[in-house]
C-alpha cells in the first residue's frame, strides 16, 4: 500500500506564529493518523523576503513544538532549475508568455477588476507580442517574468485570477510554479494549508492539468485569529512562537491552546 504523503511548507520570510502551529500540528496528526509521512519544504523562492535566520528559526520551533518530519528538507531555493524547466514547458505550449512590464507598467495596463488577493487584472499588454519578438527579448536578457495566458486556456475557476504572474521578474521563480512542482516532485497525496491559499488551488489545478501532473486532494483548513479577530499574519508582527516561548508558554500549552493537547 502506498502511504499517504503530507507536507508543511512555510516560507522563512518571518518567525512562526500559532497559525502554523496549528497548520504543522494538524499536518503530523493526519499524518501519524493516516499511517503517512510528513515532510517540510522550505518555501524560500522570493530571495528578496526570506532570511537564513528564519530558515533556522524554523526548524527550532517545530522541534521545540515535538514534530519529526523526514530529512533531507526540500529547500525550493536550491531547485531553480526545476521551476524553469517546467516554465519552460509551459511556454513550448503557449500556456504562458513573458511578461516585460514593471510593475508600473503593468498597473498602467491593468484591467478594472481585481484577482482574490485583490490585485487588478493584468490587461494582456505582453500577450499581444509576436513570439518571434517575444522570444528574442528573452534571449536578449530582457528583464521579464511569465504570465498564464487565460485567454487562451478557457474559462476555468482559475480565470478569476486573469493572466497571473507564475515566475516573477527577477526572482526567476513564483509560489505557484515552484509549490505545484514541488508537491508532483515529492510525492505528496494530501495538501492541508490554511483557508488564506483556498482561491490559489484552482490555479494550481490548472498548472497541474498543463503540466501532466497528479493533483494531490485539497484540504483547506481554518485560521487561527488572535483575540480581535484578525488573521495572524507575519508580516502583522503577530505573537511568534519564540515571543510565547520567551514568555514562559510551553509546547503543551500550545498543542493544547490550537486542541491537540
Ligand atoms: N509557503 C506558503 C506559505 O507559507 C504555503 C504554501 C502551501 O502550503 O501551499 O504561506
Amino acid at each position: 500500500m502506498h502511504r499517504p504523503v503530507f507536507r508543511f511548507a512555510p516560507s522563512p520570510n518571518g518567525f512562526l506564529h500559532l497559525g502554523h502551529a496549528y497548520s504543522a500540528l494538524l499536518n503530523a496528526r493526519m499524518a501519524s493518523e493516516a499511517g503517512g509521512r510528513l515532510l517540510l519544504r522550505i518555501e524560500d523562492t522570493d530571495q528578496t523576503r526570506s532570511r537564513p535566520e528564519f530558515v533556522q528559526a524554523i526548524f527550532e520551533d517545530l522541534a521545540w513544538l515535538g514534530l519529526d518530519w523526514e530529512e533531507p528538507v526540500r529547500i525550493q531555493s536550491q531547485h531553480f532549475a526545476d521551476y524553469e524547466a517546467n516554465l519552460a514547458r509551459l511556454w513550448e505550449m503557449s500556456a504562458i508568455y513573458p511578461c516585460f512590464c514593471s510593475r508600473k507598467t503593468a498597473l498602467g495596463h491593468a484591467l478594472p477588476t481585481c484577482d482574490p488577493d485583490g490585485q487588478p487584472h493584468y490587461g494582456g499588454f505582453c500577450r499581444a507580442l509576436r513570439r518571434s519578438e517575444a522570444e528574442r527579448r528573452v534571449t536578449r536578457g530582457d528583464t521579464h517574468g511569465w504570465r498564464l495566458d487565460m485567454e487562451r486556456l478557457g474559462d476555468g475557476e482559475a480565470r478569476q485570477w486573469g493572466d497571473a504572474m507564475i515566475a516573477k521578474r527577477r526572482v526567476g521563480s513564483s509560489y505557484h510554479i515552484a509549490v505545484v512542482t514541488d508537491d508532483a516532485l515529492q510525492g505528496v497525496t494530501l495538501v492541508v494549508r490554511g483557508q488564506d491559499i483556498e482561491p490559489a488551488t484552482p490555479l494550481h489545478k490548472l498548472l497541474q492539468r498543463l503540466l501532466a501532473l497528479p493533483t494531490p486532494h485539497y484540504l483547506h483548513h481554518q485560521l487561527i485569529r488572535d483575540s480581535a479577530g484578525q488573521k495572524l499574519s507575519k508580516s502583522l508582527d503577530s505573537t511568534s512562537l519564540r515571543q510565547l516561548r520567551a514568555a514562559g508558554t510551553t509546547a503543551e500549552d500550545i498543542r493544547r491552546k490550537l486542541g491537540f493537547a
